[in-house]
């Protein structure tokens, strides 16, 4: 599909540059022959005039008929090489430029299309897991009560994780459009503590603290998504940590940038997951974390798009069995 738009698009290039260079030689093939035409005319009017002056002077053609159809036939012919040559170079470098000019367009269908895919796959296993218990359940002609029940609750969780999986998918969405609308005066501080209080429940059943030690910084940015930022560093650190731990966030103010540092001692990552960390679905492997910890994969890249809309940037360090720190740096704009 894409090579014919490309081959189609080449065809179209070349039909506006051979239109624009064949009327281009028209044009001057008109105005030089006119002007080989005068000369002519001009030189044999001259002779006339001498011829009639001083008689015994011969009139003599100074350009010949001969010549001068020769010299307009050189000249089409030239014309007509130049456009071919136009016609090859043009069709060399429209068949590449329309492969710049898809390659958007085509990045955008592909990176679309694996977006489906890589939902599709998502929404089955859930999706199957509650039709089998559903219809197993139905067949089942003694079906108590209690069982029933039960059944119904394996099934709310079954809806309640594909809620949690559609409301991350229109968050993602939602933040890859890069448009800063809501960008107001935001205190880091107080969007900490209100992220705190989100995930407080959360951090008393695993008996883990908190130590917020945030300043107060002021940055340009969305009030709404830093939230949700907050709220997914300190859910991980959370999630990735056993009972017992400490999670530590600080911050740091220079003359360019304001970093804030989301720090755990959980269970850290192999170094060769780190690249992929921010990628969609990416959830790490054959760990506890899989098994155990509800999740899809889509926190770390939410969290990387609400970045890249305040132009910030982010780094992990990590070691496996240790912890790990996210460092989030946004620049700072000394006005504030
Ligand atoms: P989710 O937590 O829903 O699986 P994320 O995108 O937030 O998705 O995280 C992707 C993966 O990165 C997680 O599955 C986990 O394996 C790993 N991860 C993220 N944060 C931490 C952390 N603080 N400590 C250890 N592993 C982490």
């Amino acid at each position: 599909m894409f090579e014919r738009t490309r081959l189609k698009l080449t065809a179209w290039y070349l039909l506006i540059i051979m239109l624009i260079s064949i009327s281009f030689s028209v044009a001057i093939y008109g105005v030089l022959a006119q002007e080989l035409n005068r000369v002519e005319r001009m030189q044999r009017l001259r002779q006339e005039r001498l011829y009639s002056i001083e008689q015994r002077v011969q009139p003599r053609l100074v350009i010949d008929q001969e010549v001068l159809k020769e010299s307009k036939n050189r000249l089409s012919v030239a014309l007509v090489l130049i456009n071919l040559a136009i016609l090859v170079a043009a069709g060399v470098a429209g068949y590449f430029l329309a492969e710049r000019t898809l390659r958007p367009i085509k990045d955008m269908v592909d990176e679309q299309s694996r977006f489906i895919t890589d939902v599709s796959h998502e929404l089955r296993t859930p999706l199957t897991s509650l039709k089998s218990e559903i219809e197993v359940n139905l067949r089942d002609k003694n079906l108590k009560i209690d069982d029933a029940t039960k059944l119904l609750q394996s099934n709310l969780e079954e809806v309640n994780n594909l809620q949690y999986l559609s409301d991350n998918l229109i968050k993602l969405t939602q933040y890859q459009k890069k448009t800063r609308t809501n960008f107001e005066k935001v205190n880091l501080k107080e969007i900490s503590e209100n992220a705190q209080k989100k995930i407080v429940n959360l951090a008393r059943r695993k008996d883990i603290l908190i130590r917020n030690q945030i300043k107060s910084i002021v940055i340009n940015g969305d009030k709404q998504s830093l939230l949700e930022l907050f709220v997914i560093f300190l859910d991980n650190a959370i999630k990735y940590s056993s009972k017992g731990k400490t999670v530590v966030l600080t911050s740091k103010k220079t003359d360019h940038s304001v970093v804030i540092n989301f720090k755990d001692t959980g269970l850290g990552i192999d170094e060769n997951d780190i690249p992929r960390l921010f990628d969609r679905f990416f959830r790490v492997d054959g760990s506890r974390t899989k098994s155990e910890v509800r999740g899809y994969g889509l926190g770390l890249s939410i969290a990387k798009q609400i970045i890249e809309k305040h132009d910030g940037s982010i780094k992990v360090e990590s070691e496996l069995g240790k912890g790990t720190i996210f460092s989030v740096y946004f620049p700072s704009k000394e006005s504030f």
